[in-house]
């Protein structure tokens, strides 16, 4: 039987605030300003009471919040906590890696999570209402977004409504669609992924492609022209106004490059008949502390997004997709486990100082994604 999963993707909707009136503004400012005040009153109490448990907080909390918001709809309350929850246990996280120096967290964002009860989408005719105090609804009118006609046939799920400092407000809406997945054994043809800087290669062991997607460069040009602003821009309110419309266009750039590499990689894919894509594991760099091949990588800006983008439209299109451990995956033979060397011709040449393979460093990896994968199949089989 094939597996079957549940794969979920965010819409993110831009509301025209041209077409919503005076009074509809300031509710939902009102709105933000008593969800983050909940929030903070939560994570105070989760910090106090060490609890990450949003069913604790619940109980603890919800009825004297009832009772202090009584015109706020009830569901407020319980997303609210999820919310408080999940900062909390983030924060909790960030400690135990020791790269959070705060006493506690503090929720400073404009984000409001909605359950189903909170809000309703009308995606033929571009509107979504939002429940606000008092038991009424104010009704948004939503841009047409570049891929947003795909989202039709899926399932609605929880949504976010997140105002931006530049004034912007937009609704991002989970949607989850059930797909059919192809099962990962030794006999499934596979294609591996590896990212490096400026260039994604994959393949297998019958081909070996490269797609030059100058993400490095990209970020270089972008972190200049960051730093100048920096530098030149005396004005607090503007600089960051232009920072954030930099990182804002720089995310946008790249994230175009990513969706033309997961489509090329997934046309590539069926055409070659493969059913499996394999990416590296990045949890498992976490724990090698030492190793500074690989901690360089982890913190490589937009990696696991991008993987996240292939998965995603990987298992869209039918395929599966396996993380494999990747270490040693670029200095050791693909074919005999053996140690590589510098190859005689240059820096992209490694060679096997046991069976004398001579490859390309970037065939190498993939090779051993591969193999890995195979390998992972082998031991899943033998108890
Ligand atoms: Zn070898």
């Amino acid at each position: 039987m094939m597996p079957v999963e549940e794969i979920k993707l965010t819409a993110s909707f831009r509301v025209d605030l041209t077409d919503v009136d005076e009074a509809a503004i300031s509710e939902i400012r009102h709105l933000f300003a008593e969800y983050r005040r909940i929030v903070n009153e939560l994570i105070e109490h989760a910090h106090s009471h060490r609890t990450t448990s949003f069913i604790s907080l619940h109980h603890a909390k919800y009825h004297e919040l009832r009772q202090r918001y009584p015109t706020l709809p009830s569901h407020y309350i319980d997303t609210a906590c999820r919310h408080a929850a999940s900062i909390y246990k983030s924060f909790l996280e960030l400690k135990k890696m020791g790269v959070c120096e705060k006493e506690k967290p503090v929720f400073k964002r404009w984000a409001i999570w909605l359950d189903k009860q909170l809000f309703k989408l009308d995606i033929e005719g571009w509107r979504a209402s939002i429940a606000v105090h008092g038991g009424r609804w104010i009704t948004l009118r939503l841009l047409h977004g570049k891929y947003h006609d795909k989202f039709r046939d899926m399932k609605l799920g929880e949504a976010r409504l997140v105002l931006k400092d530049d004034g912007s407000l937009y609704l991002n809406v989970v949607f989850r669609q059930a797909v059919m997945l192809p099962e990962m054994g030794a006999d499934a043809k596979v294609i591996a992924v590896d990212v490096n800087e400026n260039v994604i290669v994959y393949g297998n062991d019958d081909f070996i492609e490269r797609l030059e997607t100058n993400e490095g460069i990209i970020r270089t040009r972008y972190f200049l022209k960051r730093r100048r602003i920096q530098s030149k821009i005396r004005g607090k309110g503007l600089r960051a106004r232009l920072l954030g419309k930099y990182k804002g266009r720089e995310w946008r750039r790249i994230r175009e490059v990513y969706y033309n590499v997961a489509k090329k990689i997934i046309g590539k894919a069926k055409e070659a008949g493969a059913t499996v894509i394999i990416m590296e594991d990045l949890n498992v760099y976490k724990e090698d502390k030492d190793s500074k091949e690989l901690n360089g990588r982890i913190h490589r800006w937009g990696y696991r997004r991008f993987q996240r983008i292939l998965e995603y439209q990987a298992k869209l299109h039918g395929l599966n997709v396996k993380y494999v451990d990747p270490a040693y995956t670029s200095s050791l033979c693909p074919i005999c486990g053996g140690e590589l060397e510098e190859g005689s011709n240059g820096r992209r040449l490694r060679k096997c100082k046991r069976c004398g393979l001579e490859e390309d460093r970037d065939a190498i990896a993939v090779k051993n994604l591969t193999k890995r994968y195979y390998g992972e199949c082998m031991d899943a089989k033998t108890p």
